[in-house]
């Protein structure tokens, strides 16, 4: 059986310094999912275009509560576009957002609460279902899988899910967000949760440059340098991980200057990693192949959940990387 590869492009909007400087800033739209450099898209229109070129598919889990502040309009073009390139829409859910949801938003001294956990079963419904309106105003199908913004998770989102359909959860993000309740800490597999079956991106443990220490990280293209995703979908594989679930985002194909998006360059490391997976996976089709969650979904649920399994990568090839990233950072294109 081939291991299935789970490429998932997180898409949101940046509030962008607007709740710390009311005054001075707004949020940013399209343009941080676009990322435009010298007219030409090296965000979104890159993923699409190398997707499209190496003939691989993709999951978008879109950030849905934006629409608070932006309306349909700018995210449901980008929706219709990924859409249109035969990718999968899923939910994404930040909900700071909905602080745009109160006029007097700008008075508001207190930074909002950008957690899906310790929520209410009340809110948590009403999150969903704003999410699931924004689906059909942008005439794609309902989701049926949802990641938790900043993948900031407990139970009753689980229990949220189920109450609402949405049978799939990418919730779990070990190394960007360690849950707070030990049996939610899973770093591959599929598991039964509330009703939920949950396939968390894949982390990984690797030593850091305190000797002696181990870190979690999850499977990203700004995270992970190329040999070692390599490895880890070799390993996944002779492991017998059947899905390996990988996370990105289309600003991670710029660089800017701060957190207003100004004075774009094209972030060349991480183009050629996301290019090379691409490659990889088109050279490798006997072995791995790349699966949507609309797709696969209703195999998972009907096969037996997959146990978790931690997987580690060497002291050589983490320090390579964080030499590749210091260097990249520094680069002045
Ligand atoms: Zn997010």
């Amino acid at each position: 059986m081939r291991t299935e590869v789970c490429i998932t492009v997180d898409t949101e909007f940046s509030i962008a310094g607007a709740f710390t400087f009311p005054e001075r800033y707004v949020p940013l739209g399209e343009e941080v999912v676009r990322c435009v450099v010298e007219g030409r898209e090296e965000g979104l229109g890159f993923i699409l275009k190398n997707l499209t070129h190496y003939n691989q598919k993709a999951t978008f889990f879109v950030e849905a509560l934006q629409t608070s502040y932006f309306g349909d309009v700018p995210m449901g073009r980008l929706v219709n576009r990924i859409a249109k390139a035969g990718h999968d829409v899923q939910l994404h859910l930040h909900p700071c957002w909905l602080q745009f949801a109160n006029r007097d938003w700008k008075e508001a001294r207190t930074r909002p609460n950008d957690s899906c956990t310790g929520r209410s079963d009340r809110e948590l419904d009403e999150m969903i279902g704003t999410g699931c309106y924004a689906f059909g105003r942008w005439s794609v199908p309902r989701p049926i899988a949802l990641r938790a913004g900043g993948f900031e998770i407990d139970r009753a989102v689980y229990r949220a899910m189920t109450r609402a359909g949405i049978k799939v959860g990418s919730n779990i993000g070990m190394g960007i967000y360690q849950p707070q309740e030990l049996a939610l800490r899973l770093s591959s597999g599929r598991h039964w949760i509330e009703g939920v079956l949950e396939l968390p991106v894949l982390s990984y443990l690797s030593p850091t440059v305190k000797l002696g220490k181990l870190e979690w990280r999850a499977l990203t293209i700004t995270g992970t340098s190329w040999p070692e995703t390599k490895l880890l979908l070799m390993r996944a594989r002779q492991c017998g991980i059947s899905q390996v679930v990988l996370v990105t985002h289309a600003f991670e194909f710029i660089k800017s200057r701060d957190y207003r998006f100004e004075a774009l360059r094209r972030n060349r490391l991480n183009q050629s990693r996301f290019c090379r997976l691409l490659d990889f996976l088109r050279h490798h089709e006997d072995e791995f192949v790349a699966v949507t969650f609309r797709e696969a979904s209703e195999k998972w649920l009907n096969s037996a959940p997959a146990p978790d399994f931690s997987l580690r990568v060497p002291l050589g090839s983490a320090f390579r990387r964080i030499a590749e990233n210091v260097t990249s950072d520094h680069l002045p294109i």
